[in-house]
């Protein structure tokens, strides 16, 4: 939920460069090279796909009675994971250079869920084992935290509309642009912190289908739980804040002014849960 830049690099670089760093196997050499005039026009179709929402409709690869079965011209599903994990992410190899440009495009912030955790690795969207022939396609692959993990999530890819994710690179900008994240402040008066409880509520004018698609995206990830631990952590400082503004003699509208509009306008996107968490402390000023 978290737009990323889209990759600098293109399908045909990445697999003209992994075919540069393959060495002592002049057989795989040969069948990337062959093959790459049948793999390039799968990154127009996964681009459409993404932006209409339909990433969904690409099927798997069928390994009903063959476990490495031919994916594409003469290319075997082993063989598309090996040309990753050999000659796009060791390091050395002339690909790392684009792997290396994937991952530090994050600058440090997982767009899954948001920025709370920094990407380590990059993670197949669409997983490999299910769908080699995207295996070092630029767009499949998303900068990813170890909380995220994409390739943890027992290798899952959504077969229904409803059940996509939000894809960084290339989703519909509604998704980023338009707040769904809210958080509500609990607090029982007795002069302890309250609690934070993060929720989604998407604008009512958008499809069924998209409001259940940040649902999902919000339920895989943890975020109710993981943003309430964030907000958890500065809640502290925030009300010192306002204890100190209180001192001084500001009212509530004054302390909203000077200290809860800055939080909500200083969050780094919409949907960031810093800007739920000064929202509803302002909520929670009015009660
Ligand atoms: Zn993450």
């Amino acid at each position: 939920m978290m737009r990323l830049n889209e990759p600098k690099y293109s399908f045909e670089q990445t697999i003209d460069k992994c075919v540069d760093g393959i060495t002592g196997n002049a057989g795989l050499k040969q069948k990337l090279t062959f093959s790459k005039s049948d793999l390039t026009p799968l990154e127009a179709q996964y681009l459409d796909a993404v932006a209409t929402g339909e990433l969904y409709t690409i099927p798997p690869i069928n390994t009903d009675g063959d476990t490495d079965p031919v994916v594409i011209n003469t290319l075997k599903k082993s063989e598309l994971v090996k040309i990753y994990d050999q000659y796009f992410v060791t390091k050395g190899k002339p690909a790392r250079k684009i792997y290396d440009a994937l991952l530090n495009a994050a600058k440090e912030k997982c767009p899954f869920c948001g920025g709370i955790g920094t990407p380590r690795n990059l993670d197949h969207f669409l997983p490999k084992a299910h769908f080699p022939r995207f295996s070092i396609l630029p767009h499949n692959l998303v900068p990813s935290c170890r909380d995220c993990n994409m390739d943890g999530k027992a290798q899952a890819f959504a077969i229904n509309e409803e059940d996509q994710i939000i894809h960084p690179y290339a989703d519909h900008n509604r998704f980023f642009l338009e707040q769904w994240i809210f958080s509500t402040y609990h607090t029982d008066n007795d002069g302890e912190p309250g609690e934070f409880e993060y929720y989604i509520l998407p604008p009512e004018d958008w499809s069924e289908v998209g409001k259940q698609r940040v649902r999902k995206h919000f339920e895989d990830f943890d975020l109710a739980k993981r943003y309430a631990t964030k907000a958890a952590e500065l809640l502290g400082t925030v009300l010192q804040q306002i204890g100190s503004l209180q001192k001084l003699g500001l009212d509530n509208e004054d302390i909203k002014t000077t200290l809860l509009q800055p939080g909500i306008d200083a969050s780094p996107f919409v949907n960031h849960w810093q800007k739920g968490m000064y929202q509803a402390l302002m909520g929670s000023l009015d009660l």
